[in-house]
């Protein structure tokens, strides 16, 4: 590969051209920037600049420390980026504290094209190797991107025809009961994992315990996620009945048996089973992931799969995701959680 990894009409295309930057957000106009700075080989120089610009459109109101909103302007930091004084705590702040990009030890350019790689499927042993990170970067960054990601499906709701359909996926033999292998006959063995699709071109996947699904399990895994009164197209899984009561379903179920061998064309699944299938190619790729992250794993993978369709365009929604949430993950704490030293 000779570098260039997007594959977009024009080295410097993207979904905000032609827009002036007054009507573009601040995660907008990093990301945009960042990736035409990527292409022109100034990463560097461009970065510092642009770090500053977009931290400084976060304005705060309140401080990230103690919450108190008698806050005012402390002059600029080097690099320009916005320091406040809080008159509660005594402290000084920037738009940056208390979000991941505290610890300025992640500029917001490499991180974008970091995320621009994440939402293309590539392995993390690939992006490692293409960008010659440092084998203790890439999980690092990757595992403040799963903070950042925590909650992102929450507000899923799928409406009109939604398919739904459980797929079971084997632990690691090191994540079963009793650490046993080669047992993985048994369901108990398995993680279900609830994947729904409406005909808006929105999905869910969230992890529904283990083994057979049962109807508790399948009502707080898909219970907020569907919109009552839509059209619910699944097969004759007898725990799936509970979200047809509560939410008022119309009921349109298959047996098995008669679904299988249908091409995509006829078979009424074909949805949902389109998506089982990028998530076992995703999981593939992804063959490191335990047990303890799915449900992170999942949420990426959510973001892939899910509006909006351009992978900038995710890249500004996780930004302002970042910016707006009370979560940092310092290098040191990571590390030292994580029980590797650098
Ligand atoms: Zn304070």
């Amino acid at each position: 590969m000779s570098g260039k990894r997007w594959h977009v009409p024009s080295a410097s295309a993207t979904p905000w051209d032609g827009i002036g930057d007054d009507d573009l957000t601040p995660s907008q106009i990093v990301v945009r920037d960042s990736h035409r700075d990527v292409y022109e080989f100034r990463h560097r120089a461009l970065s510092e600049v642009g770090d500053a610009g977009f931290l400084n459109g976060y304005a705060r109101d309140r401080c990230p420390r103690c919450g108190c909103d008698r806050i005012q302007r402390w002059g600029r930091e080097q690099g320009g980026v916005q320091r406040y004084m809080c008159r509660g705590c005594r402290r000084t702040f920037t738009p940056s504290t208390g979000t991941i990009f505290e610890d300025h030890k992640l500029p917001v350019a490499d991180w974008v094209e970091f995320m621009v790689q994440a939402f293309g499927f590539e392995s993390l042993e690939a992006m490692t190797r293409e960008d010659r990170r440092s084998g203790t970067t890439t999980p690092w960054w990757m595992a403040k991107l799963f903070l950042v990601l925590r909650g992102v499906q929450d507000g899923v709701v799928l409406s009109g025809e939604v398919q739904i359909d459980e797929k079971m996926h084997p632990l690691a033999a090191k994540d079963r009961a009793g650490g046993r292998a080669g047992m993985g006959a048994y369901s108990k063995d398995k993680v279900c994992i609830a994947v729904g699709c409406d005909d808006a071109g929105r999905s869910l996947m969230v992890r529904a315990g283990l083994g057979k699904l049962s109807k508790s399990r399948c009502w707080d895994a898909y219970g907020g996620h569907i919109e009552r009164g839509s059209t619910l197209v699944h097969d004759r899984e007898n725990a799936h009945s509970v979200l047809v009561d509560r939410l008022a379903l119309k009921s349109v179920s298959y047996r098995s048996a008669d679904l299988k061998g249908l091409d995509d064309r006829r078979n009424p699944l074909s949805r949902v089973n389109h998506m089982h299938f990028l998530l076992k190619e995703f999981m593939h790729r992804h063959s490191g992931f335990d047990r303890d992250r799915i449900d992170d794993w999942l949420n990426l993978f959510s973001v892939i799969v899910n509006p909006p369709d351009s992978r900038l365009e995710k890249a500004a929604m996780v930004l302002d995701r970042a910016m707006s949430l009370p979560v940092s993950l310092p290098y040191r704490e990571y590390y030292g959680q994580n029980g590797c030293s650098e």
